[in-house]
Formats: structure tokens, sequence, C-alpha cells
């Protein structure tokens, strides 16, 4: 059965418009059927049988229908109305006593909770309650409790040490949690309604208490009965659940509580936000134990610390060996070290993406690296021993590279430094620090084969002095799930062994031996995302469109089929970037059209019959291909590239779109090249691409389409003369902000300045969504599309398709579904006109869907 049907029936069409729209208000995405028959059909005031009659047929449903009236006349209309009706659609049908305003909104909501008629009529009814217990003590109409609520002292009184967050409770006893009340004008209909419809569906019998005012208990599940708690703002108010799911509804409630009800503060709301951006980016009021480092991944862990302790590399002053005997010495360990490093990448590949192995491909040709090799050979020749002379190889690699002007050169220096100590405890037989588990793990940095090696059953979280959001151990510990925060500065490195850390890795909130309350609030906040998780994969098959009606796809980003296979499992709509790189990485020659085919077609099964976005090899001087040697750039992020490379290797790009075309004749697929600049490129590339089609067949592929990544802000610029010439543009944001902002994705020491809610970048992103219109998909698929809060900004600029991670699948729908195109632009416009990336985050964060 489905949702019980309102009618409303009103003297006044504006009265009954702006009725259904204050309701709307409380019931975000539920689509309860709410009709109106109100006024005549010459303007004036009056209700008319007839239309009443057709308004309750169209809201009919076989859970019934409930029919509010306004004044008088209007319940007469509304009985004739049933006379003129079908008998048993009459029979379905509730007149209802309640007054029209209040009892709508009560009725809409207990409706979008799967109420039954009566239950809605009876919600509908009560409506008056909250109004009668609020003004009660100086109003001659009695509170419907009867019993006189004590004053706020003595209710404090009764309850002198009950704290904020979860409560301990004896086995059998319900859950127990405390929230304040923080919105300005206390739970009222909007906040309270939220409430409701939270925990409709969970197997729980939730209960609220105002323990400042006092008064009885009420049902969490009635509107009216939440309102007539009278929790105004500065309230404590217990919740108390039994059943299954008591745990999570407290848990539910207190996240809800935390973040206001989602009610929009007044410094963020929509409407004056622009006024306001000097307030929107002040910092965040944070708890004493608080610190701020860096989001890297995200989640929420508590747990004692647990130091990485790494021992240090001594090499033996004693004498060396003969030179053959010490050059063996070495061969052995550099291929030991090779076979480990390969292994390290396989696995990465496997469980992670090609392009976080591509990690490792620079340690392998560092490892061979012959200038090194070449330097300690040397060293052993003058009479040192394998390990002094590799040691002393690797110090002047290292201090050459740190000593450079170029940050991208100077960053290598760290791997140098991995991949020699790796050798070098070959060499002398010393251990790799071992990680510890069962806690928060607190280090440096990792190397790659620590991150790679982090056990998500073990390691509740990692918090890192050093590195950056975009290091390979962020982005390692993303993959597996584990959350993070980084850059937090030497002093975590203090830390006593077995201290509590509690770290949020979505905003980089931090708290070093924090305390009860704290833990709490952050215990009950990862419960509610658990909660907030579980809810969104179950509904994340079901196409995801705006409150207001627009669909917006949601797409999954893989390079293997395990990846695309995941998407599939969580809801994805379409798979909106396959990084090809994966396949022409790590091997002596480029893969042949054959092979392509095959492992294309791998990916196109595991998609079930989505549609699959193949993006040509974006590969160059950061990621190095063996058999295409380059010449060394001294800014590869600026040099052969992406398509750059592609057109200077005709051969790569000519096999690949073979593949991809001879593909496309059997399964919709969609073709896109990155690290497009100029017009001229793009149609460069659709030269090679038409060539291609002529050598596989006849015919060009009916489903096959032709797209552009937008990721040089001169494209995003150019937008217009582009888009003739493609069937969609996809944002690459994390390119897009590196170049917008100039500052490098990778390196730490400007990777937050890359930030992709930069206004400058959605200026540019606006650009390309104007320049489409309505002909062209825009599709984002960077790392921004996987931030739930940002989704809003970017479906309000115009982006049709947002691609993500596999996990990400569901918050994404989730936070479409949370989102009304009309009701962002405001925020939108305010966004835009922002003085900065944080000033932008405050207003997106003022719509942030409920898992965010
Ligand atoms: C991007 O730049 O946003 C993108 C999706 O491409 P990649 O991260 O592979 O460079
Ligand atoms: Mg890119």
């Amino acid at each position: 059965m489905g949702l019980v049907g309102i009618v409303v029936v009103s003297h006044s069409r504006a009265l009954a418009d702006a009725a259904v729209a204050l309701a709307s208000e409380m019931l975000a995405d539920r689509p309860v059927r709410v009709e109106i028959a109100a006024g005549l059909d010459d303007g004036s005031f009056g209700t008319d049988a007839a239309a009443i009659r057709d308004a309750i047929a169209a809201a009919d449903d076989p859970a019934g229908v409930v029919v509010l009236m306004d004044l008088g006349s209007a319940v007469l209309s509304a009985e004739l109305a049933l006379e003129l009706l079908d008998q048993q659609l009459a029979a379905r049908v509730l007149l209802c006593p309640a007054p029209l305003v209040e009892g709508l909104v009560l009725a809409a909501v207990a409706a979008a909770g799967g109420a039954s008629r009566a239950d809605v009529a009876a919600e509908a009814v009560a409506a008056l309650d909250g109004k009668v217990a609020q003004l009660a003590p100086s109003s001659p109409v009695a509170a419907p409790t009867g019993a006189r609520a004590p004053s706020a002292d003595q209710a404090e009184l009764a309850q002198p040490d009950r704290e904020v967050g979860l409560v301990d409770r004896a086995d059998g006893q319900p859950e127990i949690g405390v929230f304040v009340v923080s919105n300005g004008h206390g739970l009222h209909a909007r906040p309270a309604a939220r409430l409701v419809r939270a925990l409709a569906g969970l197997d729980a019998v939730v209960a609220l208490r105002n323990l400042t005012r006092g008064g009885p208990s009420v049902p969490a599940s009635s509107l009216s009965r939440v309102a007539t708690l009278g929790a105004v703002q500065g309230h404590r108010v217990e919740v108390s659940a039994s059943g299954p799911a008591a745990l999570v509804a407290v848990g539910v409630v207190l996240e809800l509580a935390r973040r206001a009800f989602d009610e929009p503060t007044p410094a963020s709301s929509p409407a004056d936000a622009s006024d306001v951006g000097g307030v929107l980016s002040s910092p965040r009021p944070a708890p004493a134990s608080a610190w701020w480092a860096l989001p890297a991944s995200p989640g929420i862990a508590i747990g004692p610390a647990r130091l990485v302790q790494t021992a240090p590399i001594v090499v033996p002053a004693g004498p060396a060996g003969d030179a053959p005997d010490e050059r063996d010495l070495l061969a052995d360990a550099v291929a030991q070290v090779r076979g480990t490093v390969r292994a390290e990448r396989d696995r990465t590949a496997r469980q992670t993406s090609a392009d976080d192995a591509a990690i490792f491909e620079t340690h392998l040709l560092l490892l061979d690296d012959p200038e090194l090799l070449g330097d300690a050979d040397h060293g052993i020749a003058t009479g040192r021993s394998a390990a002094r002379a590799y040691a002393t190889a690797v110090q002047r690699t290292e201090d050459a590279l740190a000593d450079l002007d170029d940050p991208y050169l100077r960053a290598r220096s760290v791997d140098v430094r991995a991949v020699g100590d790796q050798v070098l405890r070959q060499l002398v037989g010393a251990e790799e620090a071992v990680l510890p588990a069962d806690g928060v793990l607190v280090a440096a940095d990792l190397t790659p084969g620590q991150a790679v090696a982090l056990d998500p059953a073990r390691i509740e979280g990692i918090v890192l002095a050093g590195a950056g959001p975009t290091s390979h151990s962020a982005i390692l510990a993303r993959a597996r799930g584990i959350p993070a925060v980084v850059g937090a500065g030497p002093g975590v490195l203090q830390l006593a062994e077995g201290t509590t850390v509690a770290l949020d890795g979505s905003t980089g909130e931090l708290h070093l031996d924090p305390p009860a309350d704290v833990r709490e609030t952050l215990n009950a906040r990862r419960r509610a995302h658990r909660v907030s998780y579980a809810r969104a994969l179950a509904v994340a098959r079901q196409p995801a469109s705006t409150l207001d009606g627009v669909r917006v796809q949601v797409g999954v980003n893989g390079a293997t089929p395990a990846e695309i296979a995941a998407g599939v499992t969580n809801g994805a709509d379409s798979v909106g970037l396959v990084r090809t790189e994966f396949l022409f990485l790590d091997r002596d020659r480029a893969p042949d059209v054959d092979e392509q085919v095959a492992a294309y077609r791998a990916l196109v099964d595991a998609a079930q019959g989505m549609r699959v976005t193949l993006r040509t090899l974006d590969v160059g001087g950061d990621k190095p291909l063996r058999y295409l040697p380059q010449p060394m750039e001294s800014n590869p992020f600026l040099g052969v590239r992406g398509l750059r490379l592609a057109l200077a290797e005709p051969g790569l790009l000519r096999d690949q779109l073979t593949a991809v075309v001879a593909l496309a004749h059997e399964s919709p697929v969609s073709v896109m090249f990155p690290m497009v600049s100029t017009l001229d490129e793009l149609v460069r590339a659709r030269t090679v691409l038409a060539e291609a089609i002529a050598r596989v067949g006849s015919h060009s592929p009916t489903g096959l389409q032709v797209g552009v990544m937008v990721e040089v802000p001169a494209l995003a610029l150019n937008a217009r003369a582009i888009v003739p010439y493609v069937d969609f543009l996809s944002i690459g944001t994390n390119d897009l902000a590196q170049y917008t902002l100039a500052a490098e994705r990778g390196n730490e020491a400007v990777a937050a300045l890359a930030d992709p809610l930069d206004p400058a970048v959605l200026r540019l992103i606006q650009m390309v969504c104007q320049a489409a219109g309505a002909r062209r998909l825009v599709a984002v698929c960077g790392e921004l599309a996987a931030d739930p809060v940002s989704a809003a900004l970017l479906i309000g600029l115009g982006v049709r398709e947002l691609s993500v991670s596999p996990a990400a699948v569901p918050l994404i729908k989730e936070a479409v579904r949370a989102t009304s195109v009309g009701a962002v632009q405001p925020t939108v416009r305010a966004a835009l006109d922002a003085d900065g990336a944080s000033a932008v985050r405050r207003l997106a964060a003022s719509f942030a869907p409920p898992s965010s």
C-alpha cells in the first residue's frame, strides 16, 4: 500500500497554496500527494463540490484520502463531493475536523511516515496541542496533559547530573541520550518534522521528554506530540528508545540535534548569505581538546594512540669485502626490494586502483636508476662496503633533489629516501617498523609499503604529523576506508602511547585525550553515520531526482571490473570515468588493439548494461611509461601529459580509439579526452577517432558518445567554442582546481590551495554549464563530486552527472534527493560571489544532506 493522500479544501486558493507550500517544507523528498480544491473559477472565494470530487480522485491511494477543510461551507461542499464519488472511493475518504494549516502540516508528515488514514487524521486533529501546551500557563485553555508542568528549576533539580550524549544503561533498559536544543526557535515544526521523518521506519519505539521544562514523555513518531514538549533553545531533551534499533535511533536523534536538525543557521541561510561573507569564513568554535588537521579520509575514529616507532638504520663501519662480492650483495638487495615493491604495486592495483599503484611505479624506476646505481658502484670500486656506498649515493641524490627550486622534483627526494631505506634495510638486516594495531596510528608519515599494509580491521584511524590530503598515505587510507587526518603538526608525535585520540576524517577535527562528552558526541556521530549509510544504501539502486524533479545521474569511477561491479552493487547509474592508464603502466610495450578490446569488454561486462565512459590514456611526466621514454620536464604537470602525449604518439591513440570503437559496436560506450587545452587539440583527436571508425566498420557505432574532460581553465573559458564538437563535457575538478589556483595537487606544501570549492573554480564550472545549456550533459568526475555537501552546489550550477568512487554512490544519491535546484539558487549565487573556498564551504554546509 502507498501513502495516504491529502486534499486541502479552502475558500481561498492563495491560502491553500501557501498552506501546502508550508507543509511541503516538512516533507523533504517524501512523495505525499496533496491536492487542492480551493476558490472558484472566477478567482473569488468559495468552494466547489465538483472540484473537491476531482481533487479526491487525484489524491486517491489504496491507503485512503484525508480531507482537510477551512470554514463552514467548505465542510458542506466536501460532504456533497463524497456523494458525487464512486462509493468504493468514497469509503476510503475521511473528512477530518482538524484546523487547516496546523492540521495539514502534521497530516503531511504523518502520511509521509506511512501512517494509516486514521492516524493521519488523528495527528491532524491533535495539531493544536503544541500551541496549547506552549501557552498553557497564561491560557484559559487547559493543557492537554492536564498536569501543570513543573518549573524549569524543579525539572533540572530532578535530573541533577544528566550529561549531554548517550547515557550508560543497564541491560534490558531503554537506550537513553540527552541533547540540548540549539535551534533559535526551539524544536518547532520544521526541526520536529525532521526528527519524526528521520525515525520513520526504524525498528524502535522512541520517546522524548523535556528535562528542563518537565512534563511527560511523548512518542517521537508523532509530530503533534513532539510539539507539546515546548522545547525552546537551551532546553535539555531526553530521548529514550527500546527495540532492536534502539541504539541507532538514539544516535540518529543526537546526531540530528548536533546539526540543529538541519536548519540553516541565520549566518548561513541562503537568503542572507551574500551579506555575511566575512562572518561565514570565521573559524568554527571547537572544544578545548580539539586540534584542526587536514581531512584526508572520511569517517570517525576513537581509540588509543599507537605510535609508529621507526628503528634507525645503522650502516656498520667495518671493512668491506671484495668489490665483486659487495656488488653481488647490492644487486641481491635491489632484486629483493624490486620483488617487494612489485608485489605491493600489484596488491594495490587489485585492491584499490591502478592509479594508486602508480606510486610504486616511481619507486621501481628509482630502484633501477642508473645514476644512483652508478654512484654506488663507484663507491664500491673505491673500497667501500655495498651498504656504505649505496647509503652515500642515496644521500647525495636526496640532497641534490632537496636543493632544487622546483617543488615537484624536490618532493621526489622523499621517494628516493623511501626506496633507499628499503635497500639499506635489506643490506644491513634492519627490519622496517612493523605497524602497531588496535588503535589510532600516529606517525610522521607512512612509507608506501606501510600504507599498503594498512589493515582496516585492526586500525581504527590514522593521524599523520606531515603529509597532504593527496599524499600516497592519504590515498591508500581512503582506499581502505580508514578514517585519517594529515598535516597535524609535529606536536602529535609527543603523545604518550595509549592516549585516547578521536578524529573526524571528513572535517579534520582531532581531539587528543578528549573529555567524555566529546567522546560521546563523536561516538553518536559515528553511529549515526553508519545508520545513515545503511539507509542510503537501501535506496541507492533507485534513480535519484532532486526535490523539484530534476534527474541527476550518479556514476561510478573505476579502473577495474571489481570497482565497477562494486559501483553496480551500490546503485550507480553509469560508469562516468574509466582511467584506462591501468592497462598501459607497468609493462614493456603498449597493449595491442585485441588486448585492449578484451580489457574494456571485461569492464563493460561488469557494468551490466550501464553506459561506460572510457577516458583515453592520461599519462605523462608524472606517470611515466617505461616503453615511451620522455625527456625530463621541470614542470611535468604543465608538460606533455594527457591528450598532448596521445597526439604526440599517434600510434597509441589510434590503437586505443580502434579498440574503443570496436567495443562501441557491441555496447553503450562513451569516450573522452583528458587534459585538453584548445579546440584544435580536440579537433585533431576527433580526426583520429574518425579514422578509427572508418577502420573498424562502415558506420559510426550508434551508441558511441564523444566527450571532453574540462581540466584546463582555458577550455572552460572557451567552452562555447567546444560545445558543438562534443556530446558531453566531464569536469575533472582535481586538475581544474590545480591549474586554476596554480597549485600542484600532489605537493603537500600547496595542495590545500588547490581547493575545488574556490569561487574561481565554481565560476569556471558555471561557464561550462551555461555554454552546454540543455543540449549537452555536464558531468563532474573529480573528487569534488564525491563530497555530499558540495553536490547541491554542483547541481545548482547545472551539473547533471556526478561520478564518484563506488562507496560514495549511495551518499551522493541521497544528496541529490535532498537538493532542490530552485531552492539552492540563492546559495549558488552567494558561493560564486564568496571571498574564498572556506566561505563557500560554510554556505554549502547549510544544505548538507542527512549523512554528511
Ligand atoms: C580530475 O582531474 O579531476 C580527474 C578526474 O582526472 P585525474 O584525477 O585522473 O587526473
Ligand atoms: Mg585529471
